[in-house]
């Protein structure tokens, strides 16, 4: 009954209705990426009335360095967690999961597994054309979203209702050119407008009303006022390899997991082939002395100027403070893996 109060408003408008809004309630949504995107279209669905969202993002929280400096030592919150804390306050009725993960071709099936619909939030291409492959595979809808600077751009994908991602932007793209990650920040707005494409998006196909969904990429800037409604209805009859021949080459590559990823922003990431389960406790008394350290039941950070290292507890890390991959693994292995 209180459920009921809460999306009361929402009930009667006619587009949801009751039957929809019963659907919502049972429905899991997986959000992959929770910077501005992810973390806004996550407060609108779970004001919804969707009944469980999964919250997945690899990273954590950034701290301003000044602000840092002041209150060391710092252990920052996985934005995963953070933002579970926030929803489980702001919208009980709503269950959330947090996953601090990043999504592979090897971890997929188990982050994304059980979701009805996979919303977007990630900021590089690399990422959502995996989640393009692993939704074709699995007969998912999943909606692509995007934002940079004052501009954004948004697409709902059917799985059995070509264009997919891949083919709007090109069937066999080099890989390179989909692993940059965006390091342009977007202007909250921007993100606003896109965050809630995709949140409406989303209502509409898990309450039973997906065919009032537009099929064109929806494309904006705030900052000239530019709104447009693109048709890709001609691309029907030049399906991707995916569409076309189930080939899903970012969801079983040929070769194994990669175990360096760049992740921009002047950072590198370290995957590891096999899991690297680590001891917090035990490792922050074996580099004591050598690096401020402080830990928190999910990540690790280690500060040494001028870099700052974050480990999770399955080995994967992330070193702030160059670009260098060598580099970076070599303090991987001074510092985590010793
Ligand atoms: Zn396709």
């Amino acid at each position: 009954m209180r459920e009921y109060s809460r999306h009361y408003r929402q009930r009667i408008v006619q587009e949801a209705g009751h039957e929809g809004q019963r659907r919502l309630s049972q429905a899991c949504v997986a959000i992959v990426g929770l910077g501005p995107l992810g973390s806004m279209a996550a407060h609108m669905l779970s004001r919804a009335g969707i009944g469980t969202l999964r919250l997945i993002d690899r990273d954590s929280l950034r701290t301003n360095r000044a602000a840092a400096d002041d209150i060391r030592p710092l252990t920052k919150l996985p934005k995963a967690v953070a933002l579970q804390q926030a929803l489980s306050r702001l919208s009980p009725g709503t269950r959330t999961e947090a996953l601090v993960a990043d999504v592979s071709a090897l971890s997929a099936e188990d982050l994304l597994g059980g979701a009805d619909l996979i919303l977007d939030g990630t900021d590089n291409f690399e990422t959502r054309f995996l989640l393009n492959d692993y939704a074709l595979y699995k007969g998912k809808p999943w909606i692509f979203g995007f934002a940079r600077r004052t501009e954004g751009m948004a697409y709902a994908v059917f799985p059995e209702d070509p264009p997919c991602l891949r083919c709007l932007f090109g069937c066999e793209p080099r890989r390179a050119e989909t692993q940059i990650c965006d390091p342009s920040g977007s202007l909250v707005s921007a993100a606003h407008r896109i965050a809630s494409f995709q949140a409406t998006e989303a209502v509409k196909i898990l309450a039973g009303w997906g065919e009032r969904v537009d099929r064109r990429i929806w494309k904006v800037d705030v900052w000239s006022r530019f709104f447009k409604s693109i048709a890709v209805s001609h691309l029907e009859n030049l399906p991707c390899s995916g569409c076309s021949c189930e080939d899903y080459p970012y969801l079983f590559p040929e070769t194994s997991e990669k175990r360096l990823a760049l992740s921009g922003r002047n950072a590198v990431q370290i995957c590891l082939v096999s899991e690297l389960p680590i001891d917090f406790r035990e490792m922050a008394e074996r580099l004591s002395g050598q690096a401020e350290i402080s830990f928190n039941p999910y990540l690790m950070n280690i500060s040494v100027e001028p870099y700052e290292i974050t480990v999770f507890r399955n080995g994967r890390a992330i070193i702030e403070g160059t670009e260098d991959p060598q580099r970076a693994m070599s303090l991987y292995q001074r510092f985590v893996a010793a």
